[in-house]
């Protein structure tokens, strides 16, 4: 497929394509970028991304949305500055529903980004994973742990194929002299999470509000490292920028490691929820825990996390109330009558 699109050109001001940008993470990033003064083409196939993630962008005369599927050779007249290679669903939900799908999102996606960046002259960096570290054997994870991923597992799919695109990342740098950025991101949370996404986080928000029980797998015991949406996009957009010669891998996380039960105890005390908690089975291969090391990042881009658990789970929390309210009134009006105001539940970083 081939996509001419053209950009009302006001002013020269750096273009960049982010592909994935009607997801998660990817809006929060359109809305920063524009915010800095950038033309952004957010290119999604909204697989998992919703336009409602980015219907205020619509009408902004910097901003551009193209329904395109990574998989499908990506052609466009603009010029490009920056590739912010995003495009993949991320929930293990989402991204094991059609595994053989995932993997060619990973590699004939990112071959299509780096071949479009190489066409451009554009830098590139690409979302990778902590699942590169598969279930790990090094706890914390540095950048020089090479992993200990089942190639055969249901999560393979996404965990081989983000390895593969790193590959990818880096032979198109040595072969073509692209430059590239990979950013090794863990458990990401915040606003713009789907409600069915299956990640723990929205579910337990989501289950907590309803007054439903909150689904454990396994003990609780196995942690994750939980790092809130605006840290994280400020550290994409710091290794974007940073000095040609930093490629990554870098991995962007919260070092602050919980187990998963201790995750469900804030968030029903934060939701002054009742629900109980229901342990029901872990699924297959399962990560025991995560944690990242983040020197790289605080060395090479002077990033640290800034959001504490506690301030990134209530504005998600607030976020989720008046979805969850919206669709049933009865059920958490008094948090969402609390919650509901200007920022609509969104946190605000100073820079
Ligand atoms: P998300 O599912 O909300 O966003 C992914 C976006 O990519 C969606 O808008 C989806 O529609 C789009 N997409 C999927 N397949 C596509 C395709 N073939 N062509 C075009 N668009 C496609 O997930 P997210 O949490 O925002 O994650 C964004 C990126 O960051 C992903 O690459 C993910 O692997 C990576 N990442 C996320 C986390 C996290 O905790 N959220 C952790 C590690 C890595
Ligand atoms: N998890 C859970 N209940 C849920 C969803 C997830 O206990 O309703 C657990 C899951 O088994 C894993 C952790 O929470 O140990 C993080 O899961 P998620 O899917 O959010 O991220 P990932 O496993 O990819 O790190």
């Amino acid at each position: 497929m081939t996509l001419q699109t053209r950009i009302p050109t006001l002013r020269r001001s750096p273009t960049v394509l982010i592909a994935g940008g009607a997801g998660f993470i990817g809006s929060h990033l359109c809305d920063s970028l524009l915010q800095r003064g950038n033309r952004v083409i957010c290119l999604d196939n909204l697989f998992t991304g919703t336009i409602d993630n980015i219907r205020p962008l619509l009408n902004h005369p910097n901003f551009r949305f193209i329904e395109h599927d990574v998989r499908e050779e990506i052609e466009i007249d603009d010029e490009i500055d920056r590739v912010y290679s995003l495009a993949c669903p991320a929930s293990p939900r989402h991204y094991q529903k059609d595994p053989v799908g995932t993997m060619k999102t990973c590699v004939l996606g990112t071959i299509n980004l780096l071949e479009l960046a190489r066409r451009k002259g554009a830098r590139v960096l690409q979302a990778s994973t902590s699942e590169v570290y598969g279930d790990p054997e090094v706890h914390p994870q540095p950048e020089s742990y090479l992993g200990n991923v089942n190639p055969i597992g249901p999560r393979a799919c996404y965990d081989e194929g983000k390895r593969a695109a790193e590959t990818l990342m880096f032979d198109y740098h040595r072969t073509h002299g692209t430059e590239i950025k990979v950013a090794r991101i863990f458990n990401t949370y915040g606003p713009r999470m789907l409600e069915n996404d299956g990640r723990v986080v929205s579910n337990f928000i989501v289950q907590a509000l309803r007054g439903e029980p909150i689904t454990i797998y396994g003990g609780g015991t196995q942690t994750r490292s939980f790092c809130f949406v605006d840290d994280l996009v400020r550290g994409l957009q710091l290794l974007m920028e940073s000095p040609a010669s930093v490629t990554g891998p870098c991995n962007l996380g919260n070092p602050h490691e919980v187990t998963i039960e201790a995750i469900a105890r804030e968030v029903l005390t934060y939701t002054e929820s009742a629900s109980p908690l229901r342990f029901v089975a872990l699924p297959k291969d399962d990560p025991k825990r995560r944690k990242p090391v983040i020197d790289t990042a605080a060395r090479l881009l002077g990033w640290r996390p800034r959001v504490a658990l506690k301030d990134g789970l209530q504005a998600t929390i607030a976020y989720f109330a008046l979805r969850v309210a919206d669709e049933s009134p009865t059920l958490v009006p008094a948090l969402a009558r609390r919650k509901r105001g200007p920022t609509r539940g969104m946190l605000k970083i100073a820079d």
